[in-house]
């Protein structure tokens, strides 16, 4: 799970990495407000900064200077509503303004290849870390992590090093990724960045940009994290098929799929994109797994949220039976269907194969769903499934 700016800043903050003070405002006159108790009255600077989960906002015209309060409610009314690389702004942050002297770069993160964490950190920071990482390799230290040690004082010397900071910063900084690492070790985070880290005019190091990727499989140790997931922005199919235990994945293509097994479904995918080569270029529209003990309520479930894509023009049911056997899954899928009623309007292609596929078939045969054609073979079904989704 991404997190927004401002979420990440208060997680830096719990964990004593330095940040400025940053309100949030979904309103322009919230903005104004949230610029007024930053500024206490005092005349100063605050940054008026889009919050969407996106690189490059600064350069997009989603992070602005502001020169009081009632430009700050300007700023905001110009940056909420904006589309950022096709994210609608919906709130802002006004935070504190920051005289920077210089601009850094740090990020430590999960290096899945080769197995330990990977902190990298450059004294050329703001600007895009990718454009620097081709354009000047070695202006972006990095340095391997070990996951049980961390980033203790010896490896955050050593990263400075690596950086080439100055000598005079060099200590400050080493203390704030000690806390960053911090951040990253205990918040269970698979990222966290900060672009820019800045050394200010004052001479202070701060997190000014922060971007933190939490690890949704570490949920369970994190009540907390949960009040961060941001289901308005998540895809509402999605968020209905978290609801329902459901492992879906919306696609943008047209033929909706269903199998049982991660990864029966991944190769059915493959198998349909190949498939609609010939039909269209139609491609698959999800991914669906409904796993192993697949009930006529769970087949209904994933039914019901695939047909609700409106993307969707057929459907592949792949499912190779084992300890649930075909029979089974035929009953669920000729339930499911009843359950459905009207709502089932879309032609479904079912391959049965494995534990009791010829009791399997004969009930759907029986059943003679007009919208149901049996496929004798996975290739089969894809092809056909792709041929209904382009008629
Ligand atoms: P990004 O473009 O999405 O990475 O947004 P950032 O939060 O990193 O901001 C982009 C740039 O705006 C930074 O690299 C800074 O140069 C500038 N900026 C951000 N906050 C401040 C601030 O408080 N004061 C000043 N002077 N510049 C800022
Ligand atoms: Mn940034």
């Amino acid at each position: 799970m991404d997190l927004f700016e401002y979420q990440a800043r208060d997680i830096f903050e719990k964990h004593g990495v330095p940040v400025l003070g940053g309100v949030v405002a979904t309103t322009p006159a919230e903005a104004r407000a949230g610029a007024e108790q930053l500024l206490g009255g005092e005349p100063g600077v605050v940054v008026v900064k889009a919050q969407v989960k996106v690189g490059g906002r600064g350069k997009a015209g989603g992070v602005k200077l502001a020169t009081s309060a009632a430009d700050a409610e300007a700023k905001a009314s110009e940056i909420l509503g904006m589309d950022i690389k096709g994210h609608t702004v919906h709130r802002v942050m006004i935070a504190a303004g920051a005289k920077i002297a210089k601009e850094y770069y740090f990020s430590v993160l999960l290096d899945r290849a080769e197995r330990r964490c990977l902190a990298m950190a450059s004294v050329e920071g703001g600007m895009e870390i990718e454009q620097l990482a081709v354009e000047r390799p070695d202006a972006l230290a990095k340095v391997a992590v070990d996951p049980l040690v961390g980033i203790d004082q010896v490896k955050a010397d050593e990263i400075v090093a690596a950086a080439g900071f100055d000598a005079d910063v060099a200590p400050k900084v080493a203390v704030v990724l000690q806390r960053l690492w911090d951040v990253y070790k205990s918040e269970d985070a698979t990222l966290v960045e900060v672009n820019p880290l800045v050394l200010t005019e004052a001479g202070d190091i701060v997190a000014l940009d922060g971007k933190v990727t939490l690890d949704e499989n570490a949920g369970f140790r994190h009540p907390d994290h949960a009040e961060l997931d941001d289901a308005a922005a998540a895809d509402p199919l999605e968020a209905r098929a978290k609801e329902n235990s459901l492992n879906y994945v919306k696609l943008d293509g047209s033929v909706g799929i269903i199998g049982n097994g991660a990864g029966l479904v991944m190769s059915t995918l493959d198998v349909v994109a190949y498939a609609g080569e010939a039909h269209g270029g139609v491609r698959p529209a999800n991914f669906l797994d409904i796993g192993g003990g697949a009930s006529a309520e769970v087949m209904a479930a994933g039914l019901d949220i695939i047909l609700s894509d409106p993307q969707v023009r057929s459907v592949f049911v792949n499912v190779f039976g084992g300890i649930t056997a075909c029979d089974a899954v035929a009953n669920g899928i000729v339930a499911a269907l009843e359950i459905l009623g009207d709502h089932a309007t879309k032609p479904l292609v079912v391959r049965l194969d494995g534990n009791n596929v010829v009791e399997g078939r004969r009930i759907l045969a029986d059943a003679a769903h007009p919208l149901v054609t049996l496929a004798d073979t996975m290739d089969g079904g894809a092809d056909k499934a792709a041929e209904l989704a382009n008629a």
